[in-house]
């Protein structure tokens, strides 16, 4: 693949770079939707979507065209009525996103947040349910505005002792952070393409709960059209079962790519671990990889706790005399990276994606620590890159047992 050489590396929290099994299942002539070999691949990625979520049978696995932000509005628009009370785990910028989604659809949101770059504390989440006695729970996974990471799953166990519902926004996690739909708990687990699972960007996944769509049979009045879980889970069934429906035109190079995507982390090994397990310990390993180097280029992070950093980025201080211009100047360098998201607090960091395929590329890795380090040099600091990518490397190849 050329082309990656020449062109800068992109190392934003999504889109990512994807591998060249993907790109050639995704390039080509557009198959129709009732294709033999597209019906193939669509039932493939739903197969596929159960085991990366952990989800049981009588979960819904939905694969639509559209974006994480679709996901979220889906994921409201099938639960939401008017006057429904809904608490929102606020961690930062699509945490704001989904208050404001939710207030759309009529639903009394409560906001529970906290200071950028730290997590909410579970016994503040407890309170707050006691409280609120809310319907259901939205939590962002990975904020990536802030890279903090909310325990998603125990989140999900404390609402549901509390009779609450709870909907994950795993956009920047899916594929990349453990979490199992398998205990009931969390009711819908949703991302987009883009992210971790290394597709491009165009297609929202979500899996869905049997209560969550027994709430939306419920509904006196049906979500938007193009929304709805009901229309949208015949055609599902109809693909895992190999046959032909139609109800919205899918993406269908996407769904062509998505299956290749999805058996590249089912297929992955680490540290003796195998599938979804392995590629969630790999990018855990990755990210600490990072932290090494990122020590070693005086860089420090945003989140305050290491506990509470998500493995699939880092959200990185501006050094002292340097500000926004330094995501150029690493530009400059090769290599893509992401200025700062939450508005309280945008112009004083950036951010680094490594998630999905990438972390099984050492070299891509390398290159976007000599691409931060060297633009921190560029940018008058006097940072020894060398070191940092020895030590990154010696980090990386030394495999957790
Ligand atoms: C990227 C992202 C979104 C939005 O997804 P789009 O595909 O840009 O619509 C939502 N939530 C989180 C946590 C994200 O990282």
């Amino acid at each position: 693949m050329p082309e990656l050489d020449l062109r800068p590396l992109l190392m934003i929290p999504g889109p990512v770079e994807i591998s060249p099994e993907v790109r050639a299942a995704h390039d080509g002539p557009p198959p129709g939707h009732l294709a033999p070999s597209l019906i193939e691949a669509y039932g493939l990625a739903l197969e596929r979507m159960r085991t990366i979520w952990d989800a049981p049978p009588s979960a819904q696995p939905f694969l639509i065209a559209g974006s994480g932000t679709l996901a979220m509005d889906m994921a409201a628009a099938n639960l939401v009525e008017k006057g429904s009370r809904v608490l929102v785990i606020n961690t930062g910028y699509f945490s704001d996103r989904m208050v404001e989604i939710l207030r759309r659809y009529g639903a009394e949101v409560t906001s529970l947040g906290a200071e950028p770059g730290y997590a909410v504390p579970l016994s503040a989440v407890e309170i707050a349910l006691q409280r609120e006695s809310p319907q259901a729970v939205f939590v962002t996974h990975v904020d990536t505005s802030t890279g903090v990471r909310m325990p998603a799953q125990e989140v999900a166990r404390l609402a549901r002792t509390h009779g609450a519902m709870t909907v994950v926004d795993g956009v920047c996690a899916t594929g990349a952070e453990a979490l199992s739909m398998a205990s009931g708990d969390v009711d819908v687990y949703l991302t987009g393409s883009q992210k971790a699972l290394s597709l491009p960007s165009g297609l929202a996944l979500l899996v869905v709960s049997e209560r969550m769509l027994e709430a939306r049979r419920k509904r006196s009045a049906p979500p938007p059209y193009y929304l709805d879980y009901l229309a949208w889970q015949p055609i599902m069934q109809a693909y895992e079962e190999r046959g032909k429906a139609y109800f919205a035109t899918p993406a269908t190079n996407l769904v062509q790519a998505a299956p290749v995507a999805m058996a590249h982390i089912l297929s992955d090994e680490f540290a003796g671990l195998k599938g979804i397990n392995a590629r969630t310990a790999r990018n855990k390993h990755v990210a600490a990889a990072f932290s090494v180097a990122w020590q070693h280029l005086e860089l420090s992070s945003i989140c305050a706790h290491p506990e509470d950093r998500g493995v699939t980025m880092s959200a990185l201080k501006y050094p002292a005399r340097t500000g926004p211009e330094l995501v150029n100047v690493i530009r400059a360098q090769g290599l893509v990276v992401a200025g700062g998201l939450h508005p309280k607090i945008k112009s004083t960091y950036f951010r680094v994606g490594h998630m999905g395929w990438m972390t099984t590329q050492p070299d891509l890795l390398v290159k976007a620590v000599r691409g931060v380090g060297d633009g921190l040099n560029a940018a008058g600091a006097s940072v020894n890159v060398d070191k940092a990518v020895e030590a990154f490397k010696a980090y990386l190849e030394s495999v957790p047992a």
